[in-house]
Parts: C-alpha cells; sequence; structure tokens
C-alpha cells in the first residue's frame, strides 16, 4: 500500500527505534524524566522560547494553549479551517467555556487586517477577544505557509489590541523548510507553539507546547487535569529528538513528491482547483460526475491511500514512508484512471 492518507501514518525507523530503546527514562510527572527534559528544553531553546511541555497529542497541546490563554466568555479569532475548530471536537468550548470567531480565507492563511477587523470592541454584551491562533502550515487549506511578514503583522495588531497569538505549529518545520528562515524568527513573534513531532516528522506519538516560563508552569498544571501528565514517556521523547535531529531537512523531499502528485493532476481532464502546493499536502477536488466513494476505491485497489476531504475533495499527503519510487506509482494509478 502506497499510504497518502495523513504524514501521521509513519512507523518509527531503525534508527528512531533505537534511540527510543535507548532512552534513559523516569517519571516525568515528578520531572525526573531527564529525555522528556531534554526534548523540552530542546523545543523550546530552538523557537528562543523559555520552557516546553511534552503532550500525548497536538489536540492537547492546542487546547491547553486555548486554556491557558483564555477565560470563559472569551472568543478566539481563528480561520474557519484551522484544526482547533474543525478537528478538535469543538474542545475550545468543552474545555474553556470560549467561543470562536471565525475569519474565512481562501488557504487558511490570516492577514493582519482580517485579525484587526475581527477584534470585537469592549460591550459587555459582546464576547471578549483575547486570542488569535494561525495556523503553520494550514492543513485544510492544503499546507500554505505563511510569510514571516505576514505573522509580523498579525504579531503588532495582537499587541496593539492587547491579545495573545498562539501557533498552532503541527507542521511548522514543513513551514519552515518551503519558507526558509529560523525557528526563532517565527518563535519572537508568538505567545506559544503547538509543535507535532508525530506528522512529519515522523515520530510516533507526541507534540510539544512551547512559551514562556509561567505559561508552560500553568500548561503543565492544565495537561494533569486533562490526564496528560505521563510517566516515562522518555521512551517517546527520544524519537521526538531523534526526528528533530534527523528528519527536518528531508522534509524538503516531501515537498517534491507533494509537487510531482500536483504536476501530474493539473494534467488530468476529471480534476479541478487544486490548491496551490507548497509543502507536503495535495487537495483538489473531483469534477462531477466522479464522487470520492468511486474514486478512493479505484486508488485502494491499485495500492494507493487517500482520504475524502469534502463532498468533492481528495487529500494526499506525502511523508517519510513514501518514497519517490512509489510516488512514480502513484502517479501511474492516477494516469489511467478514466472518470
Ligand atoms: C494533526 C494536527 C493537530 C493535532 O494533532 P493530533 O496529534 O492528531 O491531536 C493540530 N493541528 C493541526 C494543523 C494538525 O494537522
Amino acid at each position: 500500500m502506497i499510504n497518502l492518507l495523513s504524514d501521521t501514518v509513519t512507523k518509527p525507523t531503525p534508527g528512531m527505534l533505537r534511540a527510543m530503546m535507548a532512552a534513559e527514562v523516569g517519571d516525568d510527572v515528578f520531572r525526573e524524566d531527564p529525555t522528556v527534559n531534554a526534548l523540552e528544553v530542546k523545543c523550546a531553546g530552538l523557537f528562543g522560547h523559555e520552557a516546553g511541555l511534552f503532550c500525548p497529542s497536538g489536540t492537547m497541546t492546542n487546547q491547553i494553549a486555548l486554556k491557558v490563554h483564555t477565560r470563559p466568555l472569551d472568543e478566539v479569532i481563528c480561520d474557519e479551517m484551522s484544526h482547533i475548530f474543525q478537528y478538535e471536537v469543538g474542545g475550545y468550548a468543552f474545555n474553556s467555556g470560549i467561543g470562536v470567531n471565525l475569519i474565512r480565507t481562501p488557504y487558511g492563511i490570516l492577514s493582519a487586517d482580517l485579525v484587526e477587523a475581527a477584534v470585537r470592541p469592549p460591550y459587555d454584551w459582546l464576547p471578549r477577544s483575547t486570542l488569535v491562533v494561525i495556523e503553520n502550515t494550514c492543513n485544510k487549506g492544503g499546507g500554505g505557509a505563511y510569510s514571516l511578514e505576514t505573522i509580523r503583522e498579525i504579531h503588532a495588531v495582537c499587541l496593539k489590541k492587547g491579545l495573545a497569538l498562539h501557533l498552532d505549529g503541527a507542521r511548522i518545520f514543513n513551514a519552515l523548510v518551503a519558507k526558509g528562515g529560523k525557528p526563532a524568527d517565527i518563535g519572537a513573534e508568538v505567545d506559544s507553539i503547538s509543535i507535532c513531532l508525530s506528522k512529519g516528522l515522523g515520530a510516533p506519538v507526541g507534540s510539544v507546547l512551547v512559551g514562556s516560563r509561567a505559561f508552560i508552569a500553568e500548561a503543565r498544571r492544565v495537561r494533569k487535569a486533562m490526564g496528560g501528565g505521563m510517566r516515562q514517556a522518555g521512551y517517546l521523547a527520544a524519537a521526538g529528538i531523534y526526528a528533530l535531529d534527523n528528519h527536518v531537512e528531508r522534509l524538503l523531499e516531501d515537498h517534491t513528491q507533494a509537487r510531482r502528485l500536483a504536476d501530474t493532476l493539473a494534467e488530468l481532464s476529471w480534476v479541478e482547483n487544486i490548491r496551490p502546493v507548497e509543502t507536503n499536502i495535495v487537495i483538489f477536488d473531483l469534477k462531477p460526475p466522479t464522487t470520492p466513494a468511486v474514486f478512493l476505491d479505484y486508488l485502494t485497489k491499485h495500492g494507493v491511500k487517500a482520504s475524502a476531504f469534502g463532498p468533492q475533495t481528495i487529500r494526499m499527503v506525502t511523508h517519510l514512508d513514501v518514497s519517490s519510487d512509489m510516488i512514480g506509482q502513484a502517479i501511474a494509478v492516477l494516469r489511467a484512471y478514466s472518470a
């Protein structure tokens, strides 16, 4: 199977498994796991922040960030396509008692003007706008990345209006590899970042939240309340450290493979509206009468897995476990399809 369902489907490489087996561990709830501590310090340092917190998932790091940055009856300003709105079960309401103020954009990339226009005036009867979330890269938007300039402009609006800025950086290294630039440059513009180790970086489990010392101290309490305090989690953290050391630069390869898929799709008559491909995600629509059910069935029969991403929409994601040869095979399968 050529599995293009998601970049979460990767399995640990032999080198990663060796690093996990060799990990020194302890009880992380007592902060005695040296490998978890090292991962947290490493991530915080990379982005120029003071502290980090290792969590079981990116949903948890985002949800903790929402909780710590807001109070009930506040609202978070974010894109309609954002993961915190679309794919976290409405957790913003459940965990934090807050609302969402949604901005609609073509590919999930906000601008300072849109954010500024969304901030509410301080009337008693309005939700209080206290937080902005940007997603870089934006999954549902097709994996597009922010320019540093746009992030700076959004940050300036947040400072002017007194709002916090959280970065859902599930694929922040894809964004950095695509746009160039240093992690610390983006880190300097946001109050907190959620970094997924289990997406393109290829670790089996885990995300890290980074921010100020005070923010992470509070986040640690919320993690425990959510049941996310883990014990000998160093085995998992070791995979994250290995991924950061070995799997960042190679993301460019995933981007190249996604580009090949997109270039092929652009030539096929039954495909329309391919979202701009900048990183490892390819999203496109099927021209009626082709439906995702029929198309995905065809793909499965020919050894390729992809996912339905809307009534006419398909998503394919490239990653560590799909080689250039496998993409060549997938391309042949796509070319052989006739609507
Ligand atoms: C995958 C993802 C998350 C959450 O990650 P999980 O580890 O699956 O909970 C958050 N934000 C974005 C943009 C994602 O793609």
